[in-house]
């Protein structure tokens, strides 16, 4: 027993897998074959997805986005549990990657829900409030180059309604922002979102340690 977050070895992880995860097939074949990429750590936990679908069943979410889209995951799994009328604005630079996540979202048959914009999250999100739609976003998802967290994170606050959600990735960042020696621009940029959050009263928030670290901060 414990009163601070367990550490979790392999081979509690391998038991806590086994015993807790609900992957469909198609997701873990989208992850069998990221894992042939050189870029595949880039890639969400399939434990982190089965909590981010739990997370938008539990908010009736309809109206999401997501900056860092890779070769798809965690549209996949944000996708398919929106309602059928549900929407997923798609961030990433990459048509190569986003390719790969393409074909997998048609055989889920989520793709419909699934609003892909190719290019800087910053230019997709000034669009998208350029188009009216500050304060109707239930959920976001941030999870692409750590030295633009916080511009994201503004503009996604922006974005979302009272009560929405943002959620941001590798917020433990392997360890490293414990590490005082560790001292490049994307720790630098964790270390200062961090501190920013915890003290944001606009947000209320909770870092989950799931995959490589959940910041959840909730709209006031
Ligand atoms: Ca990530």
């Amino acid at each position: 027993m414990s009163n601070k977050t367990i550490q979790m070895e392999d081979a509690l992880h391998a038991y806590y897998i086994e015993s807790t995860l609900r992957e469909p097939d198609l997701f873990r074949e989208l992850r069998e074959e990221t894992a042939s990429l050189p870029e595949s750590n880039m890639q969400i936990s399939p434990e982190q997805g089965q909590f981010m679908r739990v997370l938008i069943e539990l908010m009736g979410a309809r109206k999401t986005v997501e900056i860092g889209t890779f070769t798809g995951y965690s549209a996949l799994s944000v996708a398919s549990a929106l309602p059928e009328d549900g929407r997923l604005v798609a961030c990433d630079v990459s048509e190569v990657w986003t390719a790969i996540g393409k074909r997998y979202w048609e055989a889920a048959g989520v793709a419909e829900k699934i609003d892909l914009r190719i290019g800087p999250g910053t230019e997709t999100l000034d669009q998208l409030i350029e188009e009216g739609e500050a304060g109707s976003f239930d959920f976001a998802f941030i999870d692409a180059d750590k030295t633009g967290y916080d511009t994201y994170y503004e503009k996604c606050l922006v974005l979302l309604r009272q009560g929405g959600l943002i959620t941001i990735d590798n917020t433990l960042w392997g360890g490293k922002i414990a590490n005082p020696s560790d001292n490049d621009s994307d720790t630098l940029a964790i270390r200062d979102l961090l501190v920013k959050v915890r003290d944001d009263k606009r947000v209320s928030s909770s870092l989950v340690p799931i995959g490589d670290g959940l910041l959840l901060a909730r709209k006031r």
